[in-house]
């Protein structure tokens, strides 16, 4: 059986530089385009902040070429978007065909090659040359006009805001490349009678790209039946050295085997993902099979390696988990899913705690995790192994996906990960804690009703502005709650956008 490991990474993508002209210039003209296009993609391309691979392509000055420059970047797995400069004028029919054919995502970068203009020495060539000005406005025109979903990035290469925006971009992009080559594998069905985390996959798999399927737990559990021996050994000595492993579990400790187990898990649940070719998984506490020990540690250091999940069979949120670990590739942070569990409800500074019965990632802490054994009430089974830690406290957000019949809808909060007012030494488990915007009860308040889901991915490596981006190029619902969000204007919103979307998507 060939095994795939999973990769979390950037450097395989690229982003295609495009820019607009036309012929009426002459070719001197047409020279110095390409010139300064090639300057600006290089010095974009070389910034430290944009993440992904800039490859300049040859001036774009007909229909044909537009249109064949976007059917290769549909076919090319390496192409996660374009960027597209209308350097000049290009009279914007010419994008017709091109932008109609385009299944990747558009980054409309609005700029021109200088900072300040040579005031003293301006004549008409030079207007001629750097009037993106009004090219650009053309061919937003157009983009509009074709409803091309995009964003519109304002400013010069040289400014870190743009850089900042274009990487964010990148990054969305990256996530929606990962989606629409993901499949996700479920282990057991939903957890009875639940709703929310109820969906419907076939959409899903139109929508975001992402193959969901489900797989007998029994099938997992033979893989765990033929880890190794030597290889439960080996790992069991990687824990040994990554985390502060708990005696009782330690070679020797009176509940070493029970650690075994959890490694066993971890080696079968691995092999069986690389073998499928996975990127995430979900399990359900109601549907264990043969297995020991409801998946704790091995989901948490999957999840922290990149891999999307959820419990409970919530697939949904195992997408935006994978999603958001793509988006955070190399930087620091990382994310998990969520629960909203418990509230601190000291009037004027309400606190949530988020934790799970175990399946928190690891990535949200840069301290060094315990590893323990406690009793688990539900599930029926041995006493799982798990890591136990805090989150960092620094920006985060919170993301649920929830499916409203007609359409998936984001909602997301941003928050602030906070110390937890006291040590928690009778809480064994991964967990965080933090006040959200812009104040407690409106962001609960406008939560529910979103009827965003208790389930969520916390991102404390992106924020809300990548989740921006990737909702508008996967062109899914995003409800955001932040400091701007009034509870009566969101009610608006959500009234508003029912309407919007049911009227978008047609008959
Ligand atoms: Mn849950």
């Amino acid at each position: 059986m060939t095994r795939t490991p999973l990769t979390t990474t950037l450097d395989e993508y690229e982003v295609w530089f495009l820019t607009g002209s036309q012929h009426l210039y002459g070719p001197e003209t047409l020279a110095q385009v390409a010139e300064q296009s090639q300057q600006i993609a290089r010095t974009l391309d070389e910034a430290a902040e944009v993440p992904v691979r800039i490859v300049w392509k040859p001036v774009l000055t007909d229909s044909a070429s537009i249109k064949r420059i976007a059917l290769e970047a549909n076919a090319d797995e390496r192409v996660i978007g374009l960027v597209a400069w209308m350097h000049t004028f290009s009279p914007a029919k010419m994008w017709i065909a091109g932008l109609d054919a385009l299944q990747k995502p558009l980054a409309h970068l609005h700029t021109q090659a200088n900072v300040e203009l040579p005031w003293a020495d301006i004549d008409f060539d030079f207007m001629n040359l750097n009037q993106a000005a009004h090219g650009d406005r053309e061919f937003g025109y157009i983009q509009t006009r074709l409803g091309v979903p995009r964003k519109t990035i304002v400013g010069h290469a040289s400014d870190p805001r743009l850089r900042q925006e274009l990487a964010t971009w990148q990054r969305a992009a990256a996530g929606l490349a990962a989606a629409r080559s993901l499949k996700l594998a479920r282990f057991g069905d939903n957890m009875r009678f639940v709703a929310v985390t109820e969906g419907d996959k076939t959409e899903a798999e139109l929508r975001f790209g992402v193959q969901v399927n489900t797989w007998g737990v029994n099938d997992l559990a033979d893989a765990v039946a033929a880890a190794s021996s030597s290889d439960i050994d080996a790992l069991v000595a990687e824990y040994e050295e990554l985390y502060e492993v708990a005696p009782e579990l330690r070679r020797g400790g009176e509940r070493h085997q029970s650690l075994r187990d959890g490694a066993a898990i971890e080696i079968g649940l691995r092999s069986f993902l690389e073998e499928g070719g996975f990127g995430a998984f979900t399990t359900s506490f109601e549907d264990l099979g043969a297995l020991k020990q409801l998946p704790g540690l091995a989901v948490q250091r999957l999840m922290a390696e990149g891999y999307g999940f959820g419990a409970e069979g919530d697939w949904k949120t195992a997408i935006l988990v994978r999603v958001a670990n793509v988006m955070g590739a190399g930087l620091p942070g990382g994310a998990s899913l969520m629960e909203d569990y418990t509230y601190d409800m000291t009037p004027g500074d309400e606190l949530i705690l988020g934790a799970h019965m175990l399946e928190v990632s690891p990535s949200l802490t840069t301290k060094k995790p315990t590893l323990e054994i406690h009793p688990l009430g539900i599930g029926g089974k041995d006493d799982p192994v798990r890591l136990v830690f805090t989150a960092d406290p620094g920006p985060a957000v919170v993301v649920a996906l929830s499916d409203m019949r007609d359409r998936f809808r984001l909602t997301a909060n941003v928050v602030e990960n906070v110390e937890p007012r006291a040590a928690l030494p009778n809480l064994p488990v991964g967990r965080a804690v933090w006040k959200p915007a812009p104040d407690f009860t409106t962001s609960a308040a406008a939560w529910l009703t979103a009827g965003a889901a208790h389930h969520t991915v916390m991102s404390t490596a992106v924020g809300i502005d990548a989740f921006r981006d990737f909702a508008e190029m996967a062109e899914v619902e995003l409800l955001v709650i932040d400091e701007s969000t009034t509870l009566p204007g969101f009610q608006n919103q959500v009234r508003w956008n029912a309407a919007y979307h049911r009227l978008a998507q047609g008959l």
